[in-house]
């Protein structure tokens, strides 16, 4: 079907080639397969950004709105240009901007029965929701999308890979422990988004009560720099590229000994090992 609207086609010095829209930046079919960019990551909200150029997801919106937007736009990113939202798990780190944009950009929201339930009330109404099922492949446009199940302490929380052109990125923040699935799932990424959630030393000698420690170190917590080592060490591979360590513990963990300690887990592999913070957005990374 031809473009209505914005898309012409138009002869630049003899090149017949595509012309669209100034504030369309991804539109122009870039010279990558995936653009990334981590928004905010931790307990205080997580958002990503996933783009092909032609469709661009948020993964959790779990800051305000106007955070999100603004985090968007200090990266040349136009909240318009989003085509939808898809949420992981229903705590409100991940969910409180969910409604607001879907209403505001009229974003369909793609979350499965069971987290929807349980985030009724915070999410308010949608423009438009999809149905997803943890282990069911969905498409949106050119990107394929993985839902799988993780271990954490919500109604069916789940972790995500993104598809496009074989450039693939592997998402898994908010999980107790790395099940076989997860792994392999997580097989083959170009990109790996993986939890370091504590330094286990930090997090027993830390001001944490008793049973809120035990909840973050259970199999429904999150995933220890040491785990995320071990795990890290299964799924390095030669097309690894990138690892962005995330949902970082801010009282029981520091940037600094979470890389020490999962840079000991890449000795296969030369990817790039960086923080996502929960203040800063992150950099536009781009993948073929
Ligand atoms: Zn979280
Ligand atoms: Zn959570």
């Amino acid at each position: 079907m031809k473009p209505t609207g914005t898309a012409v086609d138009s002869d630049i010095q003899g090149v017949k080639m595509k012309d669209y829209p100034v504030s369309k930046q991804f539109q122009v079919k870039p010279d990558y397969n995936l653009g990334v960019c981590i928004l905010a990551s931790g307990s205080k909200g997580n958002a990503i950004f996933i783009s092909s150029g032609d469709t661009s997801l948020l993964i959790d919106a779990g800051l305000s709105g106007i955070e999100i937007e603004r985090r968007l736009r200090s990266r040349g990113l136009d909240p318009k240009d989003l085509n939808a939202i898809l949420v992981s798990h229903e705590h409100s780190d991940h969910i409180q901007g969910v409604g607001v944009l879907s209403r505001r950009y009229k974003l369909p929201v793609y979350i499965n029965s069971k987290t929807r339930e349980a985030a009724v009330s915070q999410l308010g109404n949608l423009h438009d929701f999809k149905k997803f099922e943890c282990g069911s492949m969905f498409s949106i446009n050119d990107l394929s999308i993985h839902p799988f199940s993780i271990s954490h302490d919500a109604e069916d929380p789940c972790g995500f890979t993104v598809n496009q052109n074989g450039t693939k990125v592997g998402i898994a923040t908010d999980l107790g422990i790395a099940t076989s699935m997860v792994k392999e799932h997580l097989k083959g990424c170009t990109l790996l988004i993986l939890e370091a959630n504590h330094d286990e030393q930090m997090l027993i000698n830390g001001p944490y009560p008793w049973p809120v420690k035990q909840r973050v170190k259970s199999r429904t917590g999150h995933l220890s720099n040491a785990a995320t080592k071990t795990l890290l060490n299964e799924l390095q591979h030669d097309g690894l590229r990138h690892v962005m360590l995330a949902h970082l513990s801010e009282t029981n963990n520091t940037p600094q000994k979470a890389v020490n300690e999962v840079a000991r887990a890449l000795t296969r592999c030369k990817a790039r090992l960086e923080v996502a913070l929960q203040d800063k957005c992150g950099a536009l990374l781009r993948f073929k």
